[in-house]
């Protein structure tokens, strides 16, 4: 390891340049701008390095799968995303987005943290580890979208396309992560599912003079009446098998949960409330983020909401809603089951407009390849990593590992002020370099633990 560090040291000039040209190419799924031109890029850098790349189309942006072999037969993934998010509001950055610009031992640049960060340093990893040992320990499968940031909308065509190549894998080293506030390494293990759809109902043919309300059906009441029958004021979800299949957290997910410290009163200030949820705090807290199923109202939308008055019965009204699911809730059961239940309560009328779904997928701290993550981050960072058996957030991890069963981790090299998202984007310097020994520790560490089966 201190030989491979040593080389990461003395490459870093170089390893940081390839960073920033990276940085220098916009990639914005949302603008459709400059993805092509990125996937061609890294492909370049990814082949400099040794790899074998194929540009795997989609019906949207190309997904990257590079390939590396190994000493031994056993392969890793490694997943990232090439695309970044809208600059927007562009004033409110202190140097231009696609001019990567370092300061202070910061380097700003939209997609520094999110993550091509992440992505060069998992190269500049292979890139030292091959310069010191010639091979690879163990074979390595390397997946890069380029619509994560806009819901990985087609990357299921990409694994119906490539499925054999995300079989009998033995972990994944997961795109984002980094250190908290209190600047403690974090990993995290597996994602909520979700379920988002639109509900509709209809009244008249066209909106009409409300005086017409004492005679015609307003679908605004509908649906309304809709929502009010899918969950109580006690918090819970009302559509009849909701919970059913909700799997409670393992011992050691709970444990690790209580290890995971968050931080309260900074969550609260920043979001300006006096209290959480039905007054939760601690370790009730934790585990209704993390654990809970939700049912959410995203928005609700009908008639007039401009200034002043307008007397209207509406046509139409539309709500949106998001279910983030926990293990081992289905998106697809739980749209069949919120069919159920609207037709049920009287609803019919109410149409499920379109839907979209994730499964949801937690991850388990004691498996072997978890623990590997753990000792590499007490190696390199010089503490015990929180870890959190799964994201509030959804991700497509349930696609690319969970159905094959694949334990994945994460690795990142953002800190609590990385602004992902945000004006000012930005990485440590210090990270971006903890970053790659963390990857050649990884290989490491995966490397004694498959050596003791032999
Ligand atoms: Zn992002």
């Amino acid at each position: 390891m201190e030989e491979i560090s040593a080389d990461v040291e003395a490459h870093f000039p170089e390893y940081l340049a390839l960073l920033k040209r990276a940085l220098s190419q916009p990639s914005i799924a949302a603008e459709g701008q400059g993805i092509s031109e990125m996937a061609e890029l890294l492909a370049e850098d990814l082949r400099a390095v040794g790899f074998a790349v194929e540009i795997v189309p989609t019906d949207g942006a190309p997904v990257l799968l590079a390939h590396m072999e190994g000493q031994r037969p056993e392969r890793l993934l490694f997943y990232n995303h090439y695309d970044v998010q809208p600059v927007d509001p562009l004033e409110l950055w202190e140097f231009p987005p696609f001019e990567p610009t370092v300061r202070d031992g910061k380097l700003f640049a939209r997609g520094a943290s999110d993550n091509k960060g992440a992505i060069y340093a998992r190269l500049a990893a292979v890139e030292s580890y091959l310069r010191v040992r010639g091979t690879l320990p163990l074979g390595l499968t390397w997946v890069i979208e380029g619509e994560e940031e806009i819901g990985s909308v087609h990357l299921h065509q990409f694994v119906e396309a490539r499925k054999d190549a995300l079989k009998n894998l033995l972990g994944c080293v997961w795109e984002a992560g980094g250190k908290d506030a209190r600047e403690r390494y974090e990993i995290a293990l597996g994602c909520k599912g979700i379920l988002y759809v639109e509900l509709r109902a209809r009244g008249a043919a066209r909106d009409l003079h409300s005086a017409n309300a004492a005679i015609v059906e307003n679908p605004a009441w509908r649906l309304v009446w809709a929502l009010n029958s899918l969950k109580g004021p006690d918090g819970r979800v009302r559509i009849p098998g909701f919970y059913d299949t909700v799997r409670p957290p393992t011992p050691a997910q709970r444990a690790a949960l209580a290890d995971w410290e968050f931080p309260e009163d900074e969550v609260r200030k920043l979001y300006g409330i006096d209290r959480f949820l039905d007054g939760l705090t601690g370790m009730a807290l934790k585990e209704r983020l993390i654990f809970g199923a939700t049912c959410n109202i995203d928005g609700f939308h009908s008639g007039y909401g401009g200034p002043g008055s307008k007397t209207v019965l509406p046509a139409e009204v539309v709500a949106k809603l998001d279910f983030r699911l926990v293990p081992d809730q289905e998106p697809k059961q739980v749209v069949e089951a919120l069919r159920k239940h609207l037709d049920a309560e009287g609803f019919s009328d109410v149409e499920i407009a379109w839907w979209e779904g994730e499964k949801p997928w937690a991850g388990d701290p004691e498996h072997p390849f978890v623990q590997t993550a753990i000792r590499a981050a007490e190696r390199v960072y010089g503490h015990l990593p929180a870890i959190l058996p799964m994201m509030a957030g959804t991700g497509p991890v349930y696609l690319l590992c969970g159905q094959f069963g694949t334990p994945m981790i994460t690795a990142g090299v953002g800190y609590a002020d990385s602004r992902a998202h945000s004006p000012n984007e930005n990485i440590r310097l210090q990270d971006f370099a903890q970053g790659i020994k963390y990857i050649v520790a990884m290989f490491e560490e995966i490397s004694g633990w498959l050596g003791k089966g032999d």
